[in-house]
């Protein structure tokens, strides 16, 4: 009988009131400013936002995959595992990526090579010291396990040869290839149409069932993360603006900016003459306002919002505002 594991009861991801620099030492922008986001095992956090408020980037700090410099830390704990991520040696670095966390990028198209087929591309991520035979069997039970119909075929197909959805399917198959605890999916589905995005969000609730792993998914669509997400993460100007279980948080948004994202999106079922749009964008890092970063956009902003910084504060169980007026707003 295999001992007990002593970091089985801990989180798998705790990322402590974490900040993330980019630019030179001292005179770096904050684009990531004190977020605190956990993960169990088999959980799925989704990480909602509009481009550009730092879901990206805290997510590949994860196994810190941005180079540094000109990427820094000053402040926070990136624990994986029981380990602190931040403190980690190079090669100890190495070791976790891909074996206890894997990503799925955006669009397959840049991230396959187009001139090597995609049994060499899965196979190249597998682990070395197995024969080519061996190999040759796992990249078969990948592809079959992403849903890849023929894959004896398909394995010695190039990347044009397959659809958007395939091809996405392959990228998924060569992140499993190590067997991650955490598959961090960045915007999956973005690239693809309704149809083969409810295929691809299926296909990652069935292998987290299967393979027990934990899921961080990336996405600013707030119905996208309702189909996988036990939890959800709003961001904002780099900072987390409201977080809570995914059911009560998409029925009872209580931060305007939350509000405004469910508004903007086409609901089935609901019938709009004309989807409300948010004003203005996102501040760059470096120009984000004093006060609630978001009140230049907020439609029940109030004079005082421009004034202290407002906290991340319980709402209810399980449910955290930046909004000190959420209580009177929440429905
Ligand atoms: S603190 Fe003020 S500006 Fe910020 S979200 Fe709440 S009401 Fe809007």
């Amino acid at each position: 009988m295999a001992p007990p594991d002593p970091g089985a009861s801990k989180p798998l991801l705790d990322i402590k009131n974490l900040s993330i620099e980019l630019g030179p030492p001292a005179r770096g922008r904050r684009v990531v400013d004190g977020v605190s986001l956990t993960i169990n095992r088999g959980e799925t956090l989704c990480l909602v936002g509009e481009s550009g408020c730092g879901k990206t980037i805290t997510a590949l700090s994860i196994a810190r995959l941005l180079p540094s410099p000109p990427t820094a830390y000053p402040e926070g704990e990136i624990w994986l595992e029981g380990k602190e991520v931040l403190k980690m040696p190079p090669a100890e670095l190495r070791s976790i990526r891909g074996k206890v966390v894997s990503y799925v990028f955006q669009e397959p198209t840049a991230s396959l090579h187009p001139t090597q087929r995609i049994g060499n591309q899965i196979g190249e991520s597998l682990e070395i010291h197995r024969s080519s035979r061996a190999t040759h069997e796992e990249v078969i039970h990948l592809l079959d396990q992403v849903g890849i119909p023929a894959p004896e075929t398909r394995i010695r197909h190039y990347p044009h040869q397959l659809s958007g959805g395939m091809q996405q399917r392959v990228m998924i198959a060569m992140a499993l290839a190590s067997q991650p605890r955490l598959l961090v999916a960045d915007e999956p589905t973005t690239a693809l149409d309704v149809t083969i995005q409810a295929q691809i969000l299926e296909l990652l609730r069935r292998l987290r069932q299967q393979l027990g792993m934990s899921i961080l998914m990336i996405t600013h669509n707030l119905e996208v993360a309702g189909e996988l997400a036990d939890y959800i993460a709003v961001m904002y100007a780099g900072q987390v603006v409201e977080w809570g279980a995914a059911r009560e948080l998409l029925e009872h948004p209580s931060h305007p900016y939350t509000c405004g994202l469910l508004q903007s999106m086409p609901r089935l079922g609901t019938v709009k003459s004309r989807l409300t749009s948010l004003p203005g964008q996102v501040p760059s890092a470096g120009s984000f306002p004093t006060g609630c970063r978001f009140h230049p956009r907020c439609p029940v902003a109030r004079q005082e919002c421009s004034g202290s910084p407002p906290a991340l504060d319980e709402l209810h169980p399980r449910h955290l505002s930046r909004c000190p007026f959420a209580r009177e707003t929440s429905s």
